[in-house]
């Protein structure tokens, strides 16, 4: 077989094994992974197309933005999304991939929660579409945990000092979704207006509901 991209044959018969100095231009580092699983047949390109293009383009963040919306105005589901968040989600048909076990965390004026992945990019793809980029990163992943009023403030988020900030770390077991505080000014708007309340990052933690146009 034709070496990939950033592997070397080595080992038993024809078997690829990692080089030691593997290309830290990540990526290069994708391109050979792709190249060797597909390869092999262990994915077909086209099927991962698609799957990046739904959750990018169809699902987005809206998705979670809706079932905040309803939770502020609808105290039952409130206490249904809060109590089992995969079933409350599932029932708006918000399920699939990285979806699969849901856990709502709610904001108050006391404790504020934030959510990360240390160990790579979990996510809640069902409500939220794909990560950002930030959200992927060596810095977000190891800052948030050690100092998160810190990295709070700089994705400009400042919380009162008496609000206790709370960092859940996803994994592929459990997927975050933050329920933000509803803000005084948007009292008494229907579901559908409060849906442009929900900025993404307001679902993650590191910002808060706000009017639209306002929050980043
Ligand atoms: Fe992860």
């Amino acid at each position: 077989m034709k070496n990939s991209p950033g592997l070397a044959q080595a080992g038993e018969a024809g078997n690829p094994q990692p080089q030691v100095n593997l290309s830290r231009d990540p990526a290069a580092r994708v391109a050979a992974l792709e190249a060797l699983l597909i390869a092999k047949g262990y994915v077909d390109p086209q099927a991962v197309d698609a799957i990046i293009e739904t959750y990018r383009d169809e699902v987005g963040p809206r998705y979670g933005a809706r079932v905040v919306a309803r939770a502020w105005t609808e105290p039952d589901f409130r206490q249904w999304l809060l109590r089992d968040g995969t079933a409350a989600i599932a029932s708006m048909g918000y399920t699939g991939r990285q979806g699969e076990h849901m856990t709502v965390l709610e904001n108050t004026p006391e404790v504020h929660n934030v959510v990360v992945c240390t160990l790579c990019s979990c996510y809640p793809w069902a409500v939220l579409g794909l990560p950002p980029v930030w959200y992927k990163s060596p810095a977000y992943r190891s800052r948030v945990v050690i100092d998160p009023r810190a990295v709070l403030a700089e994705f400009g988020t400042r919380l009162p000092a008496d609000t206790r900030i709370k960092v859940w770390d996803s994994t592929a077991e459990m997927r975050y979704l933050v329920l933000p505080m509803q803000p005084q000014a948007s009292l008494g708007l229907d579901a559908r207006a409060l849906e442009d309340w929900v900025p993404r990052n307001a679902m993650i933690g590191t910002a808060v509901a706000a009017a639209p146009g306002v929050a980043a």
